[in-house]
């Protein structure tokens, strides 16, 4: 849906990422992208692959 602001397992921020990996992934290999945030754990590295932006998607169904 939306990116969580901090890992849900740990608690690091992770938000702050969100865009410059949506921007590099592009471009770079997705290992590369993440290495040079300093996300180490596999937890917060799982936080922004595993995310998917349905927000503009689930707010066309919100109750008027
Ligand atoms: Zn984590």
């Amino acid at each position: 849906m939306i990116i969580p602001i901090r890992c849900m397992s740990c608690g690091k921020p992770v938000a702050q990422f969100w865009e410059d990996f949506c921007e590099k992934k592009k471009t770079t290999d997705v290992k590369k992208v993440l290495d040079s945030f300093k996300l180490d754990r596999a937890c917060c590295r799982t936080a922004l692959m595993g995310n998917v932006d349905l927000i503009d998607i689930a707010a066309r169904f919100k109750k008027a």
